[in-house]
C-alpha cells in the first residue's frame, strides 16, 4: 500500500499531465451540467455531447424542463445508452430541482442526492465543477486506476469512493478528479495502458507484478 508521501508524488505527476482540464461535457448552465452528467453513465462525453445540442437548446434551466413532455425528452436523448430511464431522470429533476430549489443545484452532498439519478459520484462531479468542491467522482476509470497504482485494493468504486475520501487531503481532492479521469482514459488506459511512457510507473504496483515486462516480452 501506498505511503502519504508516495500517493503526493503519484498525484502530482498525474495532474501535471492534464493541467487546466475542467470537462470534457459542454454545457452552458448549471442544470445542463447536470444533465449531461447524468446522460454520460456508461455512455461517452463524446456521444453525450453529440445529443445534448437540441436538448439544450430548448432547455437551459430547470423550469424550462416543464415545456417539455417525456416523449420529446427521450426522443431528443435516444442516441445514449438507457436513453428512456435517463430521459425519465433528467426530466423529473427539472422538475423537483424548479419546485424543491428555487431551479438552483444544491451545493450540498447530501442534499444534492435527493435528486433523481444523482448517486455517489454524479453528486461529487457536479459539485466538483460547479462549486469548486473538494470531491473525487469515481468512475470505473478511477476505481480502476487507483487499484491498478495501488493507492487502493477495493472491488467496487463505492469502496474506493470511500477510501480515498479519507487518504487524499483537501488540495488533492480539489485539483484530482479530472486528471485523474482523463489519466484513466487516455493513458492508463484498460486493455492498454501506456506503462512505457508513464511518469509513475516506477511507484506502480502493475509494474511492481510484472505485467509490463510480460506484454513487452509478446
Ligand atoms: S505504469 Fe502502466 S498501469 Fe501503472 S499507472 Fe502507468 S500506465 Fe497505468
Amino acid at each position: 500500500m501506498k505511503t502519504k508521501s508516495q500517493i503526493s508524488h503519484i498525484l502530482t505527476e498525474i495532474a501535471r499531465m492534464y493541467p487546466d482540464i475542467r470537462t470534457e461535457l459542454d454545457y452552458e448552465t448549471a442544470f445542463q451540467f447536470l444533465i449531461a452528467v447524468i446522460l454520460s453513465a456508461q455512455t461517452t462525453d463524446k456521444q453525450v455531447n453529440k445529443t445534448t445540442p437540441s436538448l439544450f437548446a430548448r432547455v437551459r434551466e430547470a423550469e424550462d424542463m416543464a415545456k417539455l413532455s417525456l416523449a420529446e425528452v427521450e426522443k431528443m436523448v435516444s442516441t445514449v445508452n438507457f436513453y428512456k430511464n435517463k430521459a425519465k431522470f433528467i426530466w423529473k429533476s427539472g422538475e423537483k430541482l424548479a419546485r424543491d430549489f428555487g431551479g438552483i443545484i444544491p451545493n450540498d452532498l447530501q442534499t444534492i442526492q435527493s435528486l433523481p439519478w444523482v448517486g455517489i459520484k454524479t453528486a461529487k462531479v457536479v459539485l466538483a465543477v460547479l462549486y469548486d468542491a473538494p470531491y473525487v467522482g469515481v468512475d470505473t476509470h478511477v476505481h480502476r486506476v487507483m487499484n491498478c497504482i495501488g493507492i487502493v485494493r477495493t472491488k467496487t468504486p463505492e469502496e474506493t469512493d470511500k477510501i480515498i475520501e479519507k487518504k487524499l487531503n483537501y488540495e488533492q481532492k480539489l485539483t484530482i478528479h479530472h486528471p485523474l479521469v482523463l489519466f484513466g482514459r487516455y493513458h492508463c488506459i484498460a486493455r492498454k495502458p501506456k506503462c512505457e511512457s508513464c511518469p509513475i510507473r516506477e511507484m506502480c504496483d502493475y509494474d511492481l507484478k510484472g505485467l509490463i515486462s510480460e506484454r513487452k516480452s509478446i
